[in-house]
């Protein structure tokens, strides 16, 4: 059984964002992630040379409103560039054809060089291999007599740890993880009750040979009451890295790839005019079927934006050893990536200062 001062369940941005300042305060985390990827609903899609495509999670940060982006930009050294927003967007369903009108952009909304993946990348480097664990879902925490929490992994107790960070959505944590009984039902219900940002919603990204719409004065957004695409952006990465993405508003369980893929086609081309009509590559990403991201309720609950949760998450448990960190623990833009960045960040705080004031008693 692996023995480690802070195991971390979650390889998504919470998480590693916890382990990093941990890392880097000298104390050694163990990042246990259930899926063979690190970064969870951050998802960059790169091609055969290794270079970003498009973000199928996240694409936007909004540095001048989010301090703690700007900081961990600053630190990671992190280029971002505008989101492209020159040009007239097209209304699609709100007459008996597409119209163009101007339709301002957000002020701040930037896209980070070499796709959202680059935050799990460079937050992740320095950490070593050995403490990061994939393929590992946690099933069970539980407490032992000597103080510690004990982790399950496929039926067998696998760390031994003097702390545990939950950094999994939290509805998938009341789902998926039996936590020791000494919790109250309170809490139980409030990771029952939070959902998890855009968990249930679908991207797809349409990579084309240049970026057409630009040169006929379009920005790339569309907005529409038609669908299937509600929202359509530029997604380039550059001249020489066209594309747009969408998201999809067929709910989850009705999204059947093939008629699905035909039909974003005709609405591109109904928008955009026949050069959508044959794009390099279409990519779905339906994060409504991620069983480490999407909870059962979260695909019929109702989709706002995420408020400032429960005090109960930011606070430790049992004695100090066992605190929750996700997005959506955050009181600084929950759900989102300034409040996953701020999650690590407040949970590694937290478990240093306990550690400093020797509140733990372990062994
Ligand atoms: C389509 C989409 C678009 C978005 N757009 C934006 C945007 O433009 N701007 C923005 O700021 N935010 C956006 N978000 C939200 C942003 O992605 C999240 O805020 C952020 O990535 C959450 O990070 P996290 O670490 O809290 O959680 P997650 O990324 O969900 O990570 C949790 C991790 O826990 C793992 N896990 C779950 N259960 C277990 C278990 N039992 N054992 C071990 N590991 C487990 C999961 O596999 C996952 O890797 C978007 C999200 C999506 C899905």
């Amino acid at each position: 059984m692996y023995q480690t001062p802070v195991a971390i369940v979650g390889g998504g941005l919470a998480g590693l964002t916890a382990a990093r300042r941990l890392h880097d305060a000298g104390l050694a985390a163990m990042v246990l992630e259930a899926r063979p990827t690190l970064g969870g609903r951050i998802d960059s899609l790169v091609d055969d040379h290794g270079r970003c495509r498009g973000d199928l999670g996240p694409s936007w940060i909004w540095p001048p409103f989010q301090p703690v982006v700007q900081q961990w930009l600053d630190h990671l050294s992190l280029a971002v560039f505008d989101q492209y927003e020159s040009g007239d967007a097209i209304l699609d369903g709100f007459a008996p054809q597409p119209v163009r009108r101007p339709l301002p952009g957000q002020y701040g909304m930037a896209r980070v060089v070499g796709g959202q993946a680059q935050f799990i990348r460079a937050m992740s480097a320095p950490l070593p291999d050995a403490h990061l664990l994939t393929d590992t879902p946690v099933e069970a925490v539980e407490t032992t007599e000597d103080g510690k929490l004990r982790l399950w992994v496929n039926g067998r107790p696998t760390v031994s740890a003097e702390q545990v960070v939950l950094a999994a959505p939290l509805r998938i944590i009341h789902a998926h993880i039996d936590l020791p009984a000494a919790l109250t039902p309170q809490l139980a219900d409030t990771l029952a009750s939070t959902p998890t940002w855009m968990a249930a919603q679908a991207k797809v990204v349409v990579q084309y040979d240049r970026p057409f719409w630009r040169s006929m004065g379009l920005s790339g957004r569309v907005a529409s009451r038609t669908g299937p695409l509600f929202e359509v952006h530029d997604h380039s990465f550059g001249d020489d890295a066209a594309a747009l993405f969408g998201f999809i508003a067929t709910p989850p369980g009705q999204r059947h790839e093939e008629g699905l893929r035909e039909a974003i086609i005709e609405q591109l081309e109904r928008c955009f005019g026949p050069p959508a009509a044959a794009p390099v590559s279409l990519t779905i990403r339906d994060w409504a079927t991620d069983p480490w991201i999407c909870a059962e309720a979260d695909l019929t609950g109702p989709v706002e934006h995420p408020r400032v949760a429960s005090n109960q998450l930011r606070q430790g448990h049992l004695d100090d050893r066992l605190w929750f960190c996700s997005a959506e623990t955050a009181t600084q833009s929950p759900g989102l990536i300034e409040g996953a960045l701020s999650a690590g960040d407040s949970t590694a705080n937290a478990i240093l200062q306990a550690r400093e004031a020797n509140r733990l008693r372990v062994g």
